[in-house]
């Protein structure tokens, strides 16, 4: 199996030339994924304006299966994995990366290239432990956002740990930061590293900005500490993790969350949004698998669903007031 990192050496290719040009090969060579590539240019979008910011909406009936998808406990234990190495298609080939995970082409894509990046192993999907390839993973692959969906939090191999990319500037996010800073609570601000509570962007978001990556794993290792604790049942607490590096420098935001999916998902009729939010949702682009609710989809349901699903207001006060003392007292 060839390795990223040697192909980049050999090749003097960028991660972002190297990886398009293995996307390319796929769709030359898979014709499932060359069917669902084609179809995403035809894919529709819309967009909401919001104060300062926008959320998009993407009609994508490729990813019914993964929007519905059942994620409980028996479900998954019956059904075969389709991460595993031994069941996934013939056609999907793979790049290393490191020792424990491969990088294969997703071939039910929301973003133009769009990569799962599995572990070689059928181990749970967990943030804390893996959190640094997650970091490394996008220091090396410079262009994509890297991003981490928990076991209920969007993931729907929840038992087989993965992370996901796309390319940068798909999602809004992307260009919110700058103008979201000016107005979020600094958490702190070092050489290296800086850190935002970002209260009024309609899902809760904690935002570092490091060239550290010893701090920026620290810095979430306080997050993760102070945000178990509130969420005692879960295997991890709940959230969702997008992960880029730009000149340098790592960009993480993490979402803290209360809930799995909004009550619209369990709805019936005319109630009904079939939407299973993740990180590319709270990335701000909604992914919606049906055509009626691409079309009936209001600025209220956007508003009304992130709110479901992401962690209150007093609470993410709370564990960000817990983050802020820690970092008032460290280094
Ligand atoms: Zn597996």
């Amino acid at each position: 199996m060839t390795q990223l990192l040697e192909i980049i050496a050999n090749t003097n290719k960028t991660a972002l030339l190297v990886l398009q040009e293995f996307t390319e090969a796929q769709l030359q060579s898979w014709p499932l994924a060359a069917a669902n590539y084609k179809s995403l240019e035809r894919v529709k979008m819309k967009q909401f304006q919001f104060d300062g910011f926008q959320i998009k909406v993407q009609f994508n009936p490729e990813r019914m299966k993964s929007s519905v998808a059942n994620v409980d406990k028996d479900t998954i234990a019956a059904r075969m994995c389709f991460l595993c190495n031994e069941n996934r298609p013939p056609e999907q080939d793979a790049i290393a990366f490191r020792d424990q995970y491969l990088i294969l082409v997703n071939p039910f894509p929301i973003f133009s290239y769009h990569f799962t990046i599995s572990s070689n192993t059928h181990v749970d999907q967990r943030f804390l432990p893996h959190v640094g390839t997650l970091l490394d993973l996008a220091a090396t692959m410079e262009g994509f956002t890297v991003f981490y969906n928990g076991p209920e939090c969007g993931a729907s191999a929840p038992d087989h740990l993965h992370f996901q990319a796309g390319e940068n500037g798909f999602m809004p996010i992307g260009k919110d930061l700058e103008r979201l800073k000016l107005t979020s609570r600094p958490l702190y601000a070092g050489k290296h590293t800086q850190v935002w509570a970002v209260d009024h962007y309609l899902r809760k978001m904690i935002s570092i900005e490091t060239n550290s990556v010893n701090e920026g794993l620290e810095v979430i290792g306080m997050y993760y500490r102070h945000f178990q604790p509130i969420q005692p049942e879960k295997v991890e607490p709940m959230m969702n993790a997008l992960c880029s590096f730009t000149d340098g420098k790592w960009t993480i935001h993490l979402f803290p969350r209360k809930a799995h999916r909004p009550t619209q998902f369990y709805a019936t009729g005319g109630e009904q949004i079939l939407i299973s939010p993740g990180s590319v949702d709270f990335g701000g682009v909604f992914i919606l698998p049906r055509k009626e609710d691409f079309e009936k989809i209001t600025k209220e349901d956007i508003v009304d669903i992130l709110d479901q699903v992401t962690l209150n207001q007093d609470t993410f006060l709370y564990l960000t007031e817990k983050i802020k003392t820690d970092l008032k007292n460290w280094r």
